[in-house]
Parts: structure tokens; sequence; C-alpha cells
């Protein structure tokens, strides 16, 4: 069984992220840029398919610069057998990135797909159901617990107020929420492995796609900055300045 992995590069979730000073879009510049942290559970889940000895092999892809490639070595060193770089400087939406990995998949045939449930960047939450649609395939999203046999794969997912079991059968698109798994730390003697696998470079016009942005990014500004808090001394205080000062009751 082939398992393909969307990998993405984004904002490391620790750096707290600030606008241009134009207010023109996110300031990238010296900014540590890391796989998107659904993506790493995605590989993760991947790689432990594989030491189960249920999938055969692991791809991992990325659409973006040539600096996933970063990202996508990370994902190799995890335990991904090959990578696959989509490479454009553009700025991408989610339907772009969804018809570049369906361009992908039409050539490697993969018998499942695992993804992050969102970005961290751009919340989007859209690429793995815009995929499926393209596909035509059945859809997994915020996978909790995933097993595969016998050509179909039952994923626990998690939705408001509870789990929900589902049966797929393959191939399928299964999105990993945060509970699915916690990643294992690369190893050195795998990072410097993974320098030495394949890692194929191709591109959004050699697979046929437009990547056009049909949507414009006008700003992007931080939100309003909080007012500090104060301590009052007792109820009566509290009471007043609630219905005084802040006028809510
Ligand atoms: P999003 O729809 O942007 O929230 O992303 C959901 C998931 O789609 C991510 O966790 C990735 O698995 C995949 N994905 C999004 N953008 C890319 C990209 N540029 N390259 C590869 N995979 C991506």
């Amino acid at each position: 069984m082939k398992v393909l992995v969307a990998v993405k590069r984004v904002v490391d979730y620790n750096v707290k992220v600030r606008p241009k000073s134009d207010g023109s879009d996110v300031d990238l510049a010296n900014v540590k840029m890391s796989i998107n942290p659904f993506c790493e559970i995605a590989v993760e889940e991947a790689v432990r398919l594989a030491e189960k000895g249920i999938a055969t092999e692991v791809v991992a892809v990325s659409v973006g610069s040539q600096q996933s490639q970063e990202q996508l070595r990370t994902a190799l060193a995890l335990g991904a057998d090959r990578a696959i770089l989509v490479e454009t400087d553009a700025a991408l939406e989610p339907l772009a990135i969804a018809k570049c990995l369906k361009a992908v998949c039409d050539s490697e045939s993969p018998d499942l797909i695992l993804m992050g449930k969102q970005a961290i960047d751009g919340d989007n939450n859209q690429t793995g159901q815009m995929l499926s649609a393209l596909l035509g395939c059945s859809q997994a999203t915020f996978a909790s617990e995933l097993s595969v046999a016998d050509g179909k794969a039952t994923v626990v997912r998690e939705v408001d107020g509870g789990l929900q079991t589902v049966e797929l059968s393959l191939p399928a698109i299964v999105t990993s929420d945060l509970r699915l798994n916690e990643p294992r730390y690369a190893s050195l003697p795998n990072i410097m492995k993974a320098k030495r696998k394949p890692l194929d470079v191709t591109n959004p016009a050699d697979l046929g796609v437009d990547v056009t942005a049909r949507v414009s990014l006008l700003g992007v500004e931080l939100p309003a900055e909080r007012q500090a808090g104060i301590k009052v001394e007792d109820v009566a205080m509290l009471v007043d300045k609630l219905k005084n000062e802040a006028k809510v009751i």
C-alpha cells in the first residue's frame, strides 16, 4: 500500500507573527519556518503504518518555494521514503494546492493520502476536502485514530461533542487531528540518511496546473490590544465598576 503525505512549510508555531510595517502581509523576514504540526502528525501516522508492514512506501509531497525542501527533508528524516516538491513562488490558495496534489496523485496512484486537518498559517481547513472532491475519493477529516485492513480504512473522527467512527474504501484521504499520535523526534543518523533519500522537483506548469490566485490579500493587522485588568478590593467595588465604568450591568 502506497501512502502519500502532504506537508506544508509554515511559520513555526512558537513564533509570534507580526504584520509588515505597511500592513500588506505577515512579515516573514528572519522568521523560523517549520513543518506544519498537523502535517508532522500525518507523517508520523504514515511511518507507523510502514513500521506495521501495512504501508510499503511513504511519499512526502509539498507545494511551495524551493525552501520547502527543508520540510520535505524533515519528513524524510522522520521516515518517509522519498519526496516530491511542486516548486512555485506563487501565493497559493487551497484550490491551487489541491489541484497540484491531484496531479501528483494521478501519477503516483496512492492508496491512502494523509494530510493535516489544517495549516496553522492560513487556518483554511480546506485542502484535504478539495482534494477529495477533485479525486472523487472518500475522506475522513479530523482523525484521532486510524486503522487500515482489507482495502478499508477505519477512522475515529473528533466531532463536536464526541467521536464518530467511519469506514472508508481505499483510496481515501484522511486528515489528522491533534490526538492522532505524538510525532517522534528525528534522530541525527536519520537526519543524515534523509539527505541521501530521493527528492524530485516538478512545478505547476509541468503538471498542467494554473495556480493564479483568485483572492487578493488586502491587508493584515494585529487584534486590538486588550487593556490591563485591575484588582478590586471587594464585591461592592466590583459591582460599582461593572455598573458605572464598564456599564455592563
Ligand atoms: P489548509 O487547508 O491550508 O488548512 O491545509 C490542510 C492540509 O493540506 C495541510 O495540513 C497539508 O497537509 C495540506 N497542504 C496545505 N497546503 C499545502 C502545501 N502548500 N503543500 C502540501 N500540502 C499542503
